[in-house]
C-alpha cells in the first residue's frame, strides 16, 4: 500500500514540477524554431510514461483488491522504472539538452538490446485497452550496443504505440532483432491499417498525419515519427517503412555499431 501511494505522490510531484518549470522556460522567450520543436517532441515523449504509470497504478489497485502480491510487485517495478525514465526525460527537457544546431544531445552507454526490447514491449502493452499479441524472435541471445538508452526507449515506444494505435483489436506485432557485422537491425511489423503509398514519403515529417476521414481516425500530433527519425540520425542510423493499405506496416531501423 505505502509503495503504491508513494508512486502516486511522486508522479504528481513530477508532473507539477514539470509544468511549473516548463512555464518558466516559456517565459524566457525561446526564439529558435528548432528549439521549440525539441520541446514539442520531448513533451510528447513525456506523456507515454505518464499513461503507462497511470495504467500500471490502476492495475495495482485491482491486484491489491485480489491480494495478488506477485503482480503487484511486478507492476510497481514497472512504475518505478517508468518514473525514473520520466525523470530523466524531464531533466533533459529542462536542460534543453540540444547542441548548437538544436539536435538532441545523446548520452550513450552500452546495454543489451534483448532485455531492452522485451521491456519496451511489456511497457507498450500495459498502456492499452487492446489485446496485444507479440512475437519477438531475436537472432541472438545477447546484443550489446552503444546508444542513448532513454531516447532509444522512446523510439521503440513510439513505433510500438503506433502499431497498436493503427491496428484493430486484437493487435499482432512481430519484432525482429538482427546482429550484423557493422550494424544492428530491428524491425517492428503490425497487421494494422497500413499507410497509403502516396503518403509514405511524408510520415517522418513533423506534424504530418495521414489525412483524417480515411482510416486514421486516431488522435495524435504527427510528432512521434519525426522525433524517431531525428534520434536515429543522431546515432548515424536510419529508419525505413514499408506498408500496404489494409495489410499492415513494417518499420525497420538500422543502427551502426561504430558511431563516429
Ligand atoms: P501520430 O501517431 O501522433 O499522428 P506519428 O508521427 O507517430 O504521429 O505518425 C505519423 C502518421 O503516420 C500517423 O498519423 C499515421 O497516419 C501514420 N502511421 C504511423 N505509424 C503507423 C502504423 N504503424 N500504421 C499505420 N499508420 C501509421
Amino acid at each position: 500500500g505505502g509503495q503504491f501511494v508513494f508512486s502516486l505522490l511522486l508522479l504528481t510531484a513530477l508532473i507539477g514540477t514539470f509544468i511549473y518549470l516548463l512555464k518558466t522556460i516559456r517565459k524566457q522567450n525561446q526564439s529558435a524554431i528548432l528549439r521549440k520543436a525539441f520541446v514539442n517532441n520531448m513533451t510528447h515523449e513525456l506523456k507515454t510514461p505518464v499513461s503507462t504509470v497511470m495504467a500500471a497504478v490502476e492495475a495495482i489497485q485491482r491486484f491489491v483488491a485480489k491480494d495478488d502480491k506477485v503482480r503487484m510487485h511486478k507492476y510497481l517495478d514497472i512504475s518505478k522504472a517508468e518514473l525514473e525514465h520520466l525523470n530523466d526525460m524531464i531533466e533533459r527537457v529542462l536542460a534543453l539538452d540540444v547542441d548548437e544546431t538544436h539536435r538532441v544531445r545523446l548520452t550513450k552507454s552500452t546495454f543489451d538490446l534483448v532485455p531492452f526490447v522485451r521491456s519496451c514491449l511489456e511497457v507498450a502493452t500495459i498502456a492499452t485497452q487492446k489485446q496485444v499479441k507479440v512475437i519477438f524472435n531475436p537472432d541472438v541471445e545477447r546484443l550489446d550496443l552503444l546508444a542513448d538508452e532513454a531516447h532509444l526507449k522512446n523510439v521503440l515506444g513510439n513505433l510500438l504505440d503506433n502499431a497498436i494505435k493503427y491496428s484493430d483489436d486484437p493487435v499482432q506485432i512481430t519484432v525482429t532483432l538482427k546482429d550484423r557485422t557493422n550494424d544492428v537491425v530491428l524491425s517492428i511489423a503490425d497487421k494494422g491499417k497500413g499507410i497509403p503509398a502516396e503518403h509514405l514519403p511524408r510520415v517522418f515529417d513533423m506534424f504530418f498525419r495521414v489525412p483524417a476521414g480515411t482510416v486514421h481516425e486516431v488522435k495524435g500530433f504527427g510528432l512521434g515519427l519525426a522525433y524517431v527519425k531525428h534520434v536515429l540520425e543522431q546515432h548515424a542510423g536510419r529508419i525505413r517503412v514499408q506498408s500496404e493499405i489494409g495489410k499492415g506496416s513494417i518499420f525497420t531501423i538500422n543502427i551502426p555499431k561504430n558511431q563516429l
